[in-house]
């Protein structure tokens, strides 16, 4: 039995047989090109071999001083025919000649040295085409429509097992929820990337950033994920079997019991009226949501119909996509398609100019600006069902005012089209906004005054704030939502809100973190949206807490700075008072 340490998603545990995919099995479907895009593919063929090297040197640099000296000169070797110009000339030349994308060129290369390879008398030297191999993956590793291939192509079904992978975007996730999977542990990944979102609305356990996960994990063994704590147990014994299944149990029966909550209004003890809304990503999320017995949902993540597709969903799709979630919950915040970054249309397999920082790329409301035909047909849908419910259209990721001017021109236009062919639609819907970059949170004030409501989207504001990328798991360690510059900008937004009477909400991780409930009450926030999952808890908390009281601690860790001493003051004020019981407090 051996404990492997990560950081958990949810608040589940998980025992089964393990399944491991090796992502560096690569399957590659041959694809033609065009004349014009032999640029691009040459340029996805760079980025990868500049990427290789740099995780060779990147690992060579790390090999412990104890290690044997083999291993250093084995990754050196990588290295140089990684670094050999024959390698890129020769596949630049194929991509040119053969009209094919970068990763066809590469593997043809890759079975030429292969074949010269296998000719050889020489046992070791014919030996030697497992290294070909070895740096082959090395480079598929960053052709991103590659690796997804080897998912698309999945097709086992996983009935209960745990899937042990190297990296999980979210368009994997759901593949694999489709195949069962009953949790996951990847390699990379941190507890605040789309995928672990994905993953605790789906309810699935997982631990991320649990570095050489497909190492240490054997394929088709029993393993146990707990990930309160963080870990992997590979084979447990039996006790520790019994006590992770009563540890299941207990944490189902504290669910239940929040559950009785259902019926009671989120009001303080000071009698603050407070609103809970659910965030929801996939039509499964309907069901959770309208169990804790929410209000309406504060984020609908609508690019989760775009991924795992050919071709994008068409508009009466889209209609009826957006009517089902409407239908059954009645007041829904429709954000629009924040694709790009770890959000990739089609998996990724569409996007060839991979862009050097994703996330500052485009993506969000640049990736709908950018494809202003997508974009309208997804304005016309979610216009078509306004008239079902009480609905709100939020553009996400806005950095600059003259974007919601563009953005309102296409609205205006979707609006004039429905008219003209006499489709009904909400003419006053409200139009907000996510305020997740620091330009918008600073200026958050003129953004109140162009827009109907905002939604604050920490897990983009910490982000780009404190220049960590989400689904980075090694800088993981400076994801801080109390850091005064973030705290400092929630409280900006919502009293820009409160100045010009608009409403504000949150709908990041943070509003589904209990440790975070008080202060974000203390700091005038009434609009909470969350994984549903997380709504009787915070409901608990709210119910029992007094703003009042909670003051004095908010300008404390305002003015703290140690961020030890911060994070003190946090605990303190949860303390005070500390909730009762959930059994005292239900219904
Ligand atoms: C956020 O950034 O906080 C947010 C809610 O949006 P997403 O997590 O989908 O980027
Ligand atoms: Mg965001």
């Amino acid at each position: 039995m051996i404990t492997l340490y990560g950081a958990g998603v949810g608040t589940g545990i998980a025992i089964g047989k393990s399944y491991v995919i090796d992502r560096s099995q690569v399957i590659v479907h041959a694809r033609n090109i065009e004349p014009e895009n032999i640029a691009s593919e040459i340029a996805v063929l760079e980025f990868a071999l500049r990427n290789a090297s740099g995780s060779l040197k990147k690992a060579r640099d790390e090999v412990p001083k104890s290690a044997p000296k083999e291993i250093a000169s084995f990754l050196d070797a990588h290295l140089m025919m990684i670094e050999d110009p024959m390698l890129r000339e020769v596949t630049v030349e194929i991509i040119r000649s053969q009209l094919v994308d970068a990763e066809t060129a590469l593997m043809i290369h890759r079975n030429q040295i292969v074949e010269i390879f296998e000719q050889m008398e020489d046992e070791y030297l014919r030996s030697k085409k497992n290294d070909v191999d070895q740096v082959i993956r090395q480079i598929q590793l960053f052709m991103p429509s590659a690796k997804l291939r080897s998912f698309e192509t999945f097709d086992e079904n996983l009935d209960g097992k745990i899937l042990v992978a190297h990296d999980l975007t979210p368009a994997d996730a759901v593949v694999f929820m489709n195949k069962k999977m009953s949790a996951f542990a990847t390699n990379l990944g941190s507890p605040i990337s789309h995928v672990a979102i994905l993953a605790r609305s789906l309810q699935i356990p997982a631990i991320v950033g649990l570095h050489g996960a497909i190492k240490r994990i054997p394929h088709d063994v029993d393993i146990a994920i707990d990930s309160t704590k963080n870990i992997v147990i590979v084979e447990p014994d039996e006790t520790v079997r019994i006590q992770l299944e009563n540890r299941r149990l207990e944490h189902d029966r504290h669910q239940l019991q929040l559950l009785r909550l259902r019926y009671l209004e989120p009001r303080t003890l000071d009698g603050h009226e407070v609103s809970l809304l659910a965030n929801v990503e996939l039509p499964t999320d309907i069901e959770s949501a309208a169990k804790v017995g929410t209000k309406g949902v504060g984020l609908y993540r609508t690019e989760y119909l775009f991924m795992n597709r050919d071709d994008s969903p068409s508009e009466e799709v889209q209609v009826e996509s957006y009517s089902k979630v409407v239908r059954a919950l009645g007041n829904v915040t429709i954000r629009t398609m924040d694709l790009g970054a770890d959000k990739q249309v089609d998996g990724g397999r569409a996007q060839h100019n991979v862009a050097m920082n994703p996330a500052l790329g485009i993506r969000a409301v640049r990736f709908c600006l950018h494809y202003p035909d997508l974009f309208l047909t997804q304005l016309r849908a979610i216009l078509r069902v306004s008239t079902l419910g009480k609905i709100q259209i939020m553009i996400p990721m806005l950095s600059t005012l003259d974007e919601i001017g563009q953005v309102l021109g296409i609205i205006n236009e979707a609006k004039s089209e429905l008219t003209r062919e006499g489709h009904p639609y909400d003419p006053a819907i409200p139009i907000g906004g996510m305020i997740e970059v620091p330009s918008a949170a600073i200026t958050a004030d003129q953004f109140a005054q162009k827009l109907d409501f905002l939604s604050i989207g920490t897990n983009d504001l910490i982000q780009y704030t404190l220049a960590i990328d989400r689904v980075d798991d090694e800088v993981n360690y400076l994801y801080d939502p109390l850091h005064p510059a973030v705290l400092r900008l929630i409280k900006q937004t919502i009293e820009a809100g409160a100045k010009f009477n608009k409403p504000v909400s949150l709908c990041g991780e943070m509003a589904s973190d209990a440790l975070y409930t008080r202060l974000l009450l203390g700091m005038g926030l009434k609009i909470f949206s969350m994984d549903p999952q997380a709504i009787p808890e915070i409901k608990h908390i709210v119910r029992n807490s007094a703003i009042d009281q909670i003051h004095p601690y908010v300008q404390q860790i305002f003015d703290c700075l140690g961020s030890a001493e911060r994070f003190k003051l946090l605990l303190d004020m949860n303390d005070e008072n500390s909730y009762p019981a959930e059994s005292e407090v239900a219904v």
